[in-house]
C-alpha cells in the first residue's frame, strides 16, 4: 500500500496486488475507488490488473507449485494450523478491514472471519481427507487403489459481501490438496485479501502459492483464458456466475460458479411467530440483507399473514441503524451509493406494481453519517410472484411478504422461483418440516433455522439458478473439486514365465 496524490491535494490509500510472496506497486494506471460506506468517503484507489500482472501471479504460482505439491500432506496441514492460529491473533484486525469497506456491522465481520477459520480448521485435517482406498489382492496378484492429486494452478474469483469468508470457502482446501492459488477479490473491498496474504506467508507457505490480484473483468477474463489456469471458483451474481462457467468450460477448465438467490422463508400456521418474527428481520435486515443467503421472501401460510405483519412492524422499528464500528449497530450502510440507486430504483419499482408499502426504508437518515450510504428497513406486503420485487435479487433490506393459503401452495412458490440457494420452514409440525425439506428444490434447508449455512465440514450450494457447474463449495465437495481422482492398478510379477498376451478381458471368474 502507498499514498497516491488526487487531484494535487487528497492522499488517499493505493493498493496493490500480491506476488510470489510481497505486495506489489502496479505499475498500470487503471484503478477503482474504495469507499467508507458509513461516511460516503474514498479511502483508497485500488490498481486493477491488466493481462500482464495476471500472467505474473498465474506464472509465480505455476512456478511454486513443483515443490508445494511435493510437499506431504501433513506438512501443508501445519501450515493451515499456524495459519489458523495467526488468523484468531488478527480476527479484529480483519473484522476491522471488512468493516471499514464493506460497512456490515462489527459483530457481523467478526462472525464471518469465524465462519472462515472453520473451513481452516477443516482444511488441517488434510491428511485424512487425501486419504484414498486400497483393494488388495482384485485379481491375479493385482492391488488396486486410488489417489487424490492436485490440478496445480486454480483460481478464486469472490464477491464484495464477504471479502474473507468467501475467498477462505476457496484457498485453505485448495492449498492442502497441493494447488497453489491466485486470488481475485471484489475491487469494492479489496484489503481483507492482502492481510490474508501476509498472515499466509507469516504460516510459513513458500512464496508464490498464494497470490493476489486485484481488478475488474479485465482480471477476470485474463485468469479465464489462462492456459495455466486448471480450475476456477467462482462465486457472485448469477449472470456473472454463467458467463464464468461458459468461458472456463470454453478454455478446457474445472469450474464451480455460485451465483445469486431470493431465499424464502415459510411461516406455518402452527409455528411460534415471536420466533419466526425474530428470525426473518434478522435475516432479511442483518449485513443490510447483502447475503446471499439473506431471507428476502416470507411466505405467511393460511391466516398467519395479518399476525405476522404485526409482529415485525414494531421489531423493524426498533433496528438500530447506524454506521457499522458503533458497537450496538444492528444494521450499517450499503456497499456504494450506486448499489444504494439501485435498491431504491427496485422500491420505486415495488410501488408502481401495487406491493402495499408497510414501512418505508427509502429516506432514513442517520446523524452525523450524511454522505454514508445508508437505507432504512423496507417491508412489502401483498407481493405477488410476478412482481419484479418478488422475481429479482435487491442484495438490500427489503423483505417481501407473500401470502399463500397452504404448504402446497408454499412449496411450489418455493419450487418454482429461478433460484435455489436457500429456504427455511417455521412449524411445531415434524411431519411439515420432513415434507418440507424433501419436497424443496432447494440447496440448503432450514428447518425453524432461517440461514442455514452449511459448517465448514459439510458443503455449501445451490440448486437451479444458484450454483453452475457440480460441486458445491468446500467441505468433502471442495476436497474432490480441488484434487483428480486416480486408480491404480499395480502387480509385482513373481519372475515366473509370461503367459503370453491377453486378448480378453480381465474378470474374476
Ligand atoms: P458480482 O457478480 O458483481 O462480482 C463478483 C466477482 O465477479 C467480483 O470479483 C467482480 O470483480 C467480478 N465481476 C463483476 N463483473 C464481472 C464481469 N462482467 N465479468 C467478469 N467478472 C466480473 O457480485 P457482487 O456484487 O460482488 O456480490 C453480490 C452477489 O454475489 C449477489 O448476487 C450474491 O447473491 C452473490 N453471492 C452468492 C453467494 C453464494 O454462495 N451463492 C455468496 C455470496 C454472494
Amino acid at each position: 500500500m502507498g499514498k497516491t496524490e488526487i487531484g494535487g491535494a487528497m492522499a488517499v490509500t493505493s493498493i496493490g496486488h500480491y506476488i510470489n510472496g510481497a505486495r506489489i506497486a502496479a505499475t498500470n494506471a487503471c484503478t477503482s475507488e474504495v469507499f467508507n460506506p458509513a461516511t460516503g468517503e474514498v479511502t483508497a484507489l485500488v490498481r486493477l490488473a491488466d493481462a500482464a500482472i495476471v500472467d505474473r501471479a498465474v506464472q509465480a504460482a505455476r512456478t511454486a507449485f513443483a515443490a508445494w505439491a511435493e510437499t506431504s500432506a501433513l506438512n501443508r496441514a501445519r501450515v493451515m494450523f499456524r495459519f489458523k492460529d495467526l488468523l484468531e491473533k488478527n480476527h479484529e484486525a480483519l473484522a476491522r478491514l471488512i468493516t471499514r469497506e464493506h460497512g456490515k456491522v462489527l459483530s457481523d465481520a467478526r462472525g464471518e472471519v469465524q465462519r472462515g477459520i472453520e473451513v481452516v480448521e477443516f482444511a488441517c485435517s488434510a491428511p485424512q481427507l487425501l486419504k484414498t482406498p486400497f483393494s488388495e489382492n482384485v485379481g491375479g496378484g493385482i492391488d488396486n487403489f486410488s489417489l487424490r492429486q492436485p490440478l496445480g494452478v486454480v483460481a478464486g474469483i469472490t464477491p464484495f459481501n464477504f471479502p474473507a469468508m468467501v475467498p477462505m470457502w476457496m484457498f485453505p482446501l485448495a492449498l492442502v490438496c497441493g494447488n497453489t492459488f491466485v486470488l481475485k477479490p471484489s475491487e469494492r473491498d479489496p484489503s481483507a485479501s492482502l492481510l490474508i496474504a501476509e498472515l499466509l506467508k507469516q504460516a510459513g507457505l513458500p512464496d508464490g502459492a498464494f497470490n493476489v490480484v486485484q481488478g475488474d473483468k479485465l482480471a477476470v477474463d485474463a485468469l479465464l483464458r489462462h492456459p495455466l489456469v486448471e480450475a476456477v471458483s467462482f462465486v457472485g451474481s448469477t449472470p456473472i456466475a454463467e458467463y464464468i462457467q461458459r468461458e472456463a468450460v470454453a478454455h478446457g477448465k474445472r469450474v464451480q460458479a455460485l451465483g445469486g438467490a431470493k431465499n424464502h422463508m415459510v411461516v406455518m400456521p402452527d409455528a411460534d411467530l415471536d420466533q419466526a418474527a425474530d428470525a426473518l428481520v434478522g435475516a432479511a435486515y442483518g449485513s443490510a440483507g447483502e447475503r446471499c443467503m439473506a431471507i428476502s421472501v416470507g411466505v405467511a401460510v393460511g391466516s398467519v399473514g395479518d399476525a405476522l405483519i404485526e409482529k415485525l412492524e414494531p421489531r423493524i422499528a426498533r433496528l438500530r441503524i447506524k454506521d457499522g464500528m458503533e458497537p450496538d449497530a444492528d444494521m450499517g450502510p450499503v456497499v456504494t451509493a450506486a448499489h444504494r440507486a439501485k435498491i431504491l430504483d427496485y422500491i420505486e419499482q415495488g410501488i408502481a406494481e401495487g406491493a402495499q408499502l408497510v414501512l418505508d426504508g427509502r429516506r432514513h437518515l442517520v446523524a452525523g453519517r450524511d454522505n454514508g450510504f445508508f437505507l432504512g428497513a423496507t417491508l412489502f406486503d401483498h407481493v405477488r410472484p410476478d412482481m419484479v420485487v418478488y422475481r429479482e435479487e435487491i442484495f438490500g433490506p427489503v423483505l417481501v411478504i407473500v401470502r399463500v393459503p397452504d404448504l402446497a401452495a408454499a412449496l411450489a412458490l418455493v419450487n418454482a422461483h429461478e433460484f435455489g440457494n436457500g429456504v427455511a420452514c417455521y412449524t411445531t409440525d415434524g411431519g411439515v418440516a420432513r415434507e418440507f425439506s424433501r419436497r424443496a428444490q432447494v440447496g440448503m434447508v432450514g428447518i425453524n433455522v432461517p440461514i442455514p449455512v452449511p459448517m465448514a465440514f459439510h458443503s455449501f450450494g445451490g440448486w437451479k439458478r444458484s450454483l453452475f457447474g457440480d460441486h458445491h463449495a468446500y467441505g468433502e465437495e471442495g476436497v474432490r473439486f480441488y484434487s483428480r481422482y486416480k486408480s491404480v492398478m499395480q502387480r509385482w510379477p513373481d519372475g515366473g514365465a509370461s503367459k503370453g498376451p491377453e486378448f480378453m478381458m480381465p474378470v474374476n471368474k
